[in-house]
């Protein structure tokens, strides 16, 4: 698995309560609504395992997130975690003026990316738990059984509205902890099936 041949990267917002919460966000209801998609290029990506911060923005966030890979056929392939390195004050500067959150989620190193894992490897999306460590300190705790739309409807939503592409990444949202990384700062992360660890990530903030 190449992360190199990936071309766009879809990107769901508030799929956790909890974030939603911390971000002052309406809750999305599955029942009632759609899921609200931004995108980050597929140039963003960065599978090197440092990490640096663009000179501009002076609250750069992580956002831990479960990352699955497209195949050819269109379908889910392959498993990881990413961070979705979200230039906060910019975001809030976009958001506050009504524009686009392109600077604040899609600049360059915006999104570092753990190892594919074969999805043959897991029984289902049910049940995995994902957690983000900085500096020692468990900071962000997920687990797929909170996201407010499934994979699969993220899936069928994509292909429904956007040019979905083979090798492209769809990254299904954060939940509650999002916090600044600073230069100096150590990350790590692991994803877990009820029984065995499927993978580990690990980046310094250079
Ligand atoms: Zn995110």
């Amino acid at each position: 698995m190449n992360a190199l041949l990936s071309k766009n990267v879809w990107a769901v917002g508030r799929n956790y309560a909890s974030h939603a919460q911390e971000m002052q966000a309406e809750i999305p209801d599955s029942s009632t609504s759609e899921p609200f998609f931004f995108l980050k290029a597929g140039s963003c990506i960065e599978t090197d395992s440092k990490i640096s911060l663009p000179a501009w923005s002076a609250d750069v966030q992580h956002e831990i997130e479960i990352a699955l890979w497209i195949d050819e056929n269109l379908n889910f392939s392959h498993i990881s975690l990413a961070l979705d390195l979200t230039a906060r004050d910019a975001q809030k500067l976009a958001k506050s003026k009504g524009l686009p959150w392109t600077l604040s989620k899609s600049f360059s190193g915006s999104c570092p990316l753990g190892p594919w894992v074969s999805l043959e490897e897991i029984s289902s999306f049910e049940s995995l738990t994902f957690e983000l460590i900085k500096n020692n300190v468990s900071v962000q705790k997920g687990n797929t059984q909170d996201m407010i739309f499934k994979p699969k409807q993220l899936l069928e939503y994509v292909k429904s509205h956007f040019p979905l592409a083979p090798y492209d990444v769809i990254l299904t949202g954060t939940p509650q902890g999002v916090a600044g990384v600073k230069s100096g700062d150590t990350l790590s992360a692991t994803l877990q099936s009820e029984n065995h660890k499927i993978l580990t990530c690990h980046w310094d903030v250079i």
